[in-house]
């Protein structure tokens, strides 16, 4: 039985103030209770710090949102694996759709930032996902291996148990536009049988696969019940407490 995974990407929102007092208030609901499922948040770089001493006591991890694939050195604006490790962080997502579309982000770039991340001991949420062009065109199976693959090239199969991937089709983060459980379930299923198929069945099996794109309190229910949906990565809904915790709760 795979523990299911909340991640909350808060994306370029919040001061450092305003994230201590969304974390807080997180912090707050939670409570001293286990909460079903794994949580993590992911703050902006600059309110990492603060966020970790208000989430230090909780079952709460803390993630980043992006890092660079080199240790140090003229890469200026960037923040390193190693960094963020010492910052705290447990998480880094890497390969969102915003950083591939406006960064530019390549599948061989995001492997050599898996690679490091893996080597620094941290453990990574991969995400993956088709544009709307591409699923109209019947290609969303062959988009999603060809990420999946290049950002694995080279990781091996002890190293994938600090790998979660998020399934998050580009035509549904942030616009209101929820995947069906069943649309999602289908690409999921494809992306455990791929990994079963470059891994084995134990790796795959082992495999927590989120699913991201204007995940709610009110859709989270149906989406977890799909029997290969480990959980969501949450971006708009993740900076509302009370949705937020309601998508946590809705893992049970
Ligand atoms: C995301 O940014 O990963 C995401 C899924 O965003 P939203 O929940 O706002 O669609």
């Amino acid at each position: 039985m795979r523990k299911k995974f909340v991640a909350g990407n808060w994306k370029m929102n919040k001061t450092i103030a305003g994230s201590i007092t969304l974390a807080s208030e997180l912090v707050r609901k939670i409570g001293s209770h286990e909460p079903p499922c794994t949580v993590a948040i992911a703050p902006t770089f600059i309110a990492l710090d603060s966020v970790r001493e208000v989430i230090k006591k909780s079952p709460i991890k803390l993630a980043a949102q992006n890092c660079h694939f080199e240790d140090d050195g003229a890469f200026t604006g960037e923040i390193s694996a190693s960094m963020l490790k010492a910052v705290g962080c447990e998480y880094v997502i890497l390969g969102h759709s915003e950083r591939r579309q406006y960064f530019g982000e390549t599948n061989e770039i995001i492997n050599k930032k898996v690679k490091k991340v893996l080597s620094e001991g941290l453990s990574v949420i991969l995400c993956v996902g088709e544009t709307l062009n591409e699923r109209e065109s019947g290609i969303t199976e062959k988009v999603v291996e060809a990420q999946v693959r290049g950002a694995l090239n080279g990781i091996s199969e002890s190293q994938m148990q600090h790998i979660t991937i998020a399934y998050e089709p580009v035509w549904a983060i942030g616009t209101g536009k929820t995947a069906t459980p069943e649309q999602a379930e289908a690409v999921h299923l494809f992306i455990r049988n791929l990994i079963g198929s470059l891994y084995s069945d134990s790796v795959a099996e082992r495999l927590l696969i989120q699913y991201g794109g204007s995940v709610k309190g009110s859709n989270a229910k149906e989406l977890f019940q799909m029997p290969n949906i480990d959980g969501a990565l949450v971006g708009g809904a993740s900076l509302k407490v009370d949705e937020f915790y309601q998508i946590i709760q809705s893992t049970i």
